[in-house]
């Protein structure tokens, strides 16, 4: 059995036993509550039967025992209510941390199969044009161009790496980010050079401001720099630019990355930052990635005071927001 049926197959059962116990318990709730009224009715019948209507303060105390049997009645539906909203507030609950708990897990496996692909991808590439440089005498141009994909392909081998091991140690809290005084300016520009270099085709547009410093950790800036940069181009077309922005107040410092892509639903402008979240689209399912980067890039974000977010851009695109604390 396929994996995934087995999966849906296991689901729909935990599901099944979930809503048939629900469904038991709301039951004997409302036995119990019927239980109970009628045998509060029978015993205030019963207390009735026994007078004698001729008796001096008969209907006094019929009155009396029909006061007793309503209060009962009262603090039977309080009491029922109160258990009915507690249960309705439990599986809630439940339900929603179970269902939390099976998406990440098929999160899980969609990103153990993009990765897998990820890794195998430029490994394959490398190797091919090594063994094409090895077995065949091509010209000084051809030769270039291998070793220009190769070191391409080698690259991406580096981020991907980078992107996992960091999200790896940061869940387990065994990442100490460092505190140093560095030059933001020079490190924005520094990776934007880098891509200009790696995406030769690609227009980069920019408008950073100099000389603006912060205290940080270069490596997780630069991480979280590079993933922005990395999505502006995997996820608009080539012929368009990418527009890169810093600019500092002084309470904080923006970094502005902008595409003209197809830009992001509002319904997962926030989603986007979970972990393994990809968007179900044409355009994702066509570029590579394993829902890592976002998710990364939040977390160094908030390491460093800040925060980042997506705004729409007109009139198609995004732009991705790093604001970081001054
Ligand atoms: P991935 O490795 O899939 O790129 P990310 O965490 O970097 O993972 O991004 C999460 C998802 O957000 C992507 O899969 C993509 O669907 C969407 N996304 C990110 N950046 C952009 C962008 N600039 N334009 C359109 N969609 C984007």
């Amino acid at each position: 059995m396929p994996l995934t049926t087995f999966k849906s197959t296991r689901l729909r059962s935990v599901f099944i036993v979930y809503w048939f116990l629900l469904g038991y318990i709301i039951a004997a709730l409302i036995w119990w509550f019927i239980a109970l009224t009628s045998q509060n009715r029978l015993m205030a019948n019963h207390d009735i039967s026994v007078l004698q209507p001729s008796d001096t303060g008969y209907h006094t105390t019929v009155a009396a025992i029909r006061e007793r049997e309503r209060r009962k009645e009262t603090q039977y539906i309080g009491e029922g209510a109160v258990f009915f909203l507690v249960i309705l507030a439990g599986a809630v609950f439940i339900f929603r941390a179970v269902r939390r708990q099976l998406k990440l897990g098929q999160q899980q496996q969609h990103f153990m199969m993009a990765i897998t692909h990820e890794l195998k991808t430029p490994i394959a590439v490398t190797k091919l044009n090594l063994e094409t440089l090895q077995k065949r005498k091509l010209d000084d141009e051809k030769q270039q161009q291998l070793i220009h994909r190769s070191i391409q392909e080698t690259n991406r081998l580096n981020s991907l790496c980078n992107n996992i091991l960091l999200a790896a140690r940061m869940e387990e809290n065994k990442y100490t980010a460092t505190r140093e005084e560095l030059d933001f300016s020079a490190l924005v520009n520094q990776s934007l050079q880098e891509y200009k270099s790696r995406y030769p085709e690609r227009r980069f547009e920019s408008n950073l401001e100099a000389g603006i410093s912060l205290q940080g950790d270069p490596l997780l800036l630069q991480l979280a720099v590079n993933n922005l940069l990395d999505n502006a181009h995997k996820y608009s077309p080539r012929t368009a630019p990418v527009t890169v922005s810093l600019q500092s107040s002084k309470e904080k410092i923006l970094l502005t990355v902008t595409d003209e892509g197809k830009g992001i639903p509002d319904s997962d402008k926030k989603k986007i930052f979970q972990k393994f979240y990809r968007i179900g689209n044409k355009a994702t399912r066509e570029a590579k990635g394993t829902g890592l980067g976002l998710y990364l890039t939040r977390k160094i974000a908030r390491e460093h005071r800040g925060e980042v977010y997506v705004t729409d851009h007109s009139p198609t695109g995004s732009n991705f927001v790093l604001e970081l604390g001054s």
